[in-house]
């Protein structure tokens, strides 16, 4: 579970991009922050990870106030929109990157490494460098480095954008699955309403550093609590 309490983010005492945030997700949860270019997702999704500092207000994860919880000890892991692979290491090298910190022996990194490339169909490109595959093969290989750390909690910020249609579509599916299959907690950034919708359990629409709402997306659609929603998801008048 995290919480945010009151949650408020100030850039260079000045420019304040998120106001009085108030949600809690819960554990094994799908749920997706969307909003338009420039609202607070990324800047959100940060300080839930520990890499941004939060102004005002207190986070919580599984109860604990985190505020001063530097990222390594959150226990969950990112996936960033450029997918941030090291183009000298090998598939398995990227894979396991995480896990050398960790104490492990060898044959468990390389065990692990093996189950999760498994899952995530890469076995077959283990020992490829990232500029060897395709755009979804290294959306995997992000995918597979978030979640071979065993983590609960995972963040992913607009992980699907670089790829071409038709393997966002698949990869949303695959993506949803994976989440299930692992019982994990996810909290997704996308500033598509489609991939929100089809995505979320939950959804939280974010305008402007403020919450319009939070709810099921089938609410959202029948109920928009104002017209920026009603206009951003598209619901009928
Ligand atoms: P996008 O969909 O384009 O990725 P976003 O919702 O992720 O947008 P953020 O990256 O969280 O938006 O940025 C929110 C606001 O905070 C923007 O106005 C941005 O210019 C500002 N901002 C982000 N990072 C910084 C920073 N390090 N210093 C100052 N302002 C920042
Ligand atoms: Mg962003």
């Amino acid at each position: 579970q995290v919480s945010l309490n009151n949650v408020v983010k100030t850039y260079d005492k000045q420019t304040t991009v998120l106001h009085n945030i108030n949600v809690t997700i819960e554990a094994g949860e799908f749920f997706v922050l969307v909003g338009p270019s420039g609202c607070g997702k990324s800047t959100m999704l940060r300080m839930i990870a520990g890499l941004e500092d939060i102004t005002a207000g207190e986070m919580y994860i599984d109860e604990q106030v985190v505020n001063d919880l530097p990222p390594v000890k959150r226990e969950l892991s990112m996936v960033f929109q450029n997918y941030a692979l090291y183009p000298h290491l090998t598939v398995a090298q990227n894979i396991s990157f995480g896990l050398h910190a960790k104490k492990m022996s060898k044959a468990t990194i390389q065990q692990r490494v093996e189950d999760v490339a498994k899952t995530l169909q890469l076995t077959a490109y283990l020992t490829r460098k990232p500029r060897e595959l395709s755009g979804g093969q290294r959306q995997r290989v992000a995918l597979a480095r978030a979640i071979v750390s065993d983590a609960k909690i995972c963040l992913m910020d607009e992980p699907l954008s670089n790829l071409d249609a038709k393997l966002r579509t698949h990869m949303r599916a695959e993506i949803k699955q994976l989440q299930r299959k692992l019982g994990i907690t996810m909290i997704y950034v996308t500033h598509d309403q489609i991939e929100a919708m089809t995505m979320g359990d939950r959804i939280m629409i974010l305008h402007e550093g403020e919450i319009q709402q939070i709810g099921k997306p089938i609410d959202i659609y029948n109920y928009p609590a104002n017209p920026f929603v009603a206009t951003f998801i598209g619901s009928p008048p």
